[in-house]
């Protein structure tokens, strides 16, 4: 998924995309709960209200997975390069930058893991990345 920045728009997060990332956080362990929030809160800037609301939705619906992994961390371990992640990255929520490769070719590349991929209508484009 995509994350568009509108210019037109504020890049404040509108107040319940905030609430909703902040009361998201509520069920996390209290050692890391201040830590998520802010980290929620801070990858809400600079998006359109619509990703906001799937940013949003994503994150309350994952909360549960991600809860059980600070918990109990070791039930986790074989897992533990797609925990060095970040948590977006880990469920897909990857934060796409423009790039362009040695031909000039465009792509896109994650700004946390360097996952990529390719926009669909590229000729020779087979798929998305992750
Ligand atoms: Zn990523």
């Amino acid at each position: 998924m995509s994350a568009r920045i509108d210019p037109t728009r504020s890049a404040q997060p509108t107040w319940w995309a905030s609430l909703a990332v902040r009361s998201a956080a509520l069920p996390l362990p209290a050692e890391h709960r201040n830590r998520y929030r802010q980290e929620f809160m801070a990858e809400l800037y600079g998006m359109a209200p619509p990703d906001q609301l799937r940013h949003a939705a994503g994150v309350l619906s994952r909360v549960a997975t991600l809860r059980l992994a600070l918990v109990d961390p070791g039930r986790h371990l074989t897992k533990e390069a797609a925990m060095a992640k970040r948590w977006r990255c880990r469920f897909r929520l990857h934060r796409w930058q423009a790039k362009r490769g040695p031909t000039g070719q465009p792509y896109r590349e994650c700004r946390y893991c360097g996952a990529m991929t390719w926009p669909p209508d590229m000729p020779g484009a087979v798929g998305g990345g992750l």
